[in-house]
């Protein structure tokens, strides 16, 4: 049954039963110790009280002859009337010889009397007159007879003490545990609050995975003690999920990107499909038609295989085939395939003669990668404008270059650029469209060789786009030039 309730009232039953537990034993050696002392003070008056009396009763042994002893000091007893001290003087049967004034006439005492040479007993009575009383026994020698003397006082004053504590204690043992309840259901309540919270949100993101795109699935638990170890495992998971999250947002917002691109050139092929099927068309109007289509076509093929090379990225199985190659080489091949584009645009590509850098590199990846910046920099840029391209070499990084004068990109777009799909302003695909997956493709090809890029624009004036490639190890990636290699520089 408890096993079900939740954790939190699990908790505090258990803190309430033991807190409970303490109290009660607390209260109780507090309660015995303060009843020890109350009746140590009662005891103590009582022996203070009876001390002048027995003084009187006891014969000095210089003055009194014990043989012409009388009842005369015995006599003082039953004249003793002091409030609230009863006295009487009993001989070694319990048969009372003396009995204060002030002492109801009735037989008060009837229990054991302690021996002649034992200390004083006390005793506690419960009396019809008096109510609650406490006595005390103190035995002693009168000459050869064996007395002892009684005094009683009521105790009432000290039950009503007790009790006065008794009544705190049922009062207190309650409340504390009231209190201690209380706190633990608070102090439980908090520190579980991360797990409530935890359970809440993963249940508010099971229920929103089907949001729609950029809606973000989880919202971030309160740490309100990130040095604990329930705030340690929130603000885990807070980072677990919002890593989880990023990833399925950039998922659903690459899905989304890609079938709208997709979609474009699909319903141009299928209109221009239809319009040339609704009637019979001359030669030349088919010609034109299937040159259309066959435009759309590659736009659609460039955009199939740029997402088949990001997710190949993505899944980490993008294979760089590793050949030894010249990197001067690889880039004089992109310009020269870049040339003819750059010449519809009236556009120069200058590439200063690039020094002799061997590299271990996938020549394939390195000329798509290239052509990227050559085709940006063409498609950027206004007629008659110049491209720079340079490659460098330093200590162990080579570097390529690619400078253009055209629109620039603004600082606002800068950090996006290299986004899947990002593109500042719509652009006419064409044949060498990339559906805005250029800089991205750039982007995993690079990393696959361990390099970086950089950009640097100004709106209006150009920019520059930097390719590092570090070069295998300190000697700079040099490898032996092959033979066939060698011919090829000197033609
Ligand atoms: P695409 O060129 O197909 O649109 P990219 O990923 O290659 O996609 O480029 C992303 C965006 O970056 C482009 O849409 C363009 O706005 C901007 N961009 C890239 N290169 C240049 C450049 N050389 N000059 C100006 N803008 C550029």
């Amino acid at each position: 049954m408890i096993r079900t309730r939740s954790l939190r009232f699990r908790m505090m039953l258990l803190f309430s039963t033991l807190v409970g537990g303490l109290l009660a034993v607390t209260f109780l050696v507090c309660y015995l110790m303060f009843a020890g002392v109350i009746r140590a003070q009662l005891d103590r008056r009582l022996i203070d009280a009876a001390k002048p009396v027995l003084a009187d009763l006891k014969p000095d042994p210089v003055e009194d002859d014990p043989k012409t002893l009388n009842s005369s000091s015995e006599d003082d007893i039953s004249k003793l009337d002091i409030s609230g001290e009863y006295f009487e003087l009993l001989d070694a049967s319990g048969r009372v010889l003396q009995r204060s004034k002030n002492f109801a006439n009735q037989a008060f005492y009837a229990g054991d009397l302690p021996a002649a040479t034992s200390t004083p007993v006390y005793r506690s009575l419960q009396d019809a007159a008096l109510d609650q009383v406490r006595i005390v026994l103190i035995p002693f020698e009168r000459g050869t007879e064996h007395r002892v003397l009684l005094l009683a006082m009521q105790s009432s004053d000290a039950d009503q003490e007790l009790a006065q504590f008794r009544r705190v204690i049922a009062l207190l043992l309650p409340l504390s545990l009231l209190l201690a309840a209380a706190v633990s259901v608070w102090y439980t309540g908090r520190a579980l609050r991360p797990i409530v919270d935890l359970t809440r949100h993963a249940a508010a993101m099971t229920e929103q995975a089907g949001a729609a795109v950029g809606v973000s699935l989880w919202k971030p638990l309160q740490v309100a003690n990130p040095d604990d170890e329930l705030g340690r495992l929130a603000a885990t998971f807070n980072r677990l999920f919002a890593r989880v999250d990023s990833t399925v947002q950039q998922m659903r917002q690459f899905v989304a990107d890609a079938s709208h691109e997709l979609r474009t050139p699909l319903t141009v092929l299928q209109g221009e499909t239809e319009l040339v099927l609704s009637r019979v068309r001359a030669p030349e109007e088919y010609r034109r038609s299937l040159e259309s289509l066959d435009g759309e076509l590659k736009t659609l093929t460039r955009i199939v295989k740029g997402l088949f090379t990001l997710s190949m990225g993505d899944a980490g199985q993008l294979t760089i085939a590793r050949e030894p190659l010249y990197l001067h080489e690889v880039l004089e091949e992109s310009c020269a395939i870049a040339a003819p584009l750059a010449r519809a645009k009236q556009i120069s590509i200058e590439c200063a003669r690039p020094p002799e850098i061997p590299y271990d590199g996938d020549p394939a990846f390195l000329r798509q990668l290239f052509l990227i910046f050559l085709e940006n920099a063409i498609k950027y840029s206004p007629a008659n404008e110049c491209i720079r391209v340079e490659l460098s070499r330093r200590e162990h990084v080579a570097t390529v270059r690619f400078e253009d004068r055209g629109i620039g990109i603004a600082p606002q777009h800068l950090p996006r650029i290299f986004d899947r799909f990002y593109r500042v302003a719509p652009q006419g695909g064409g044949m060498f469209g990339s559906g805005g997956l250029g800089l991205a493709i750039a982007q995993v090809l690079v990393r696959a060789h361990g390099g970086s890029i950089e950009c640097t624009s100004v709106p209006g004036q150009g920019s520059i786009f930097t390719v590092t490639l570090p070069l295998a190890g300190a000697s700079g990636g040099h490898l032996p030039v092959p033979e066939d290699k060698q011919e090829l520089r000197r033609i």
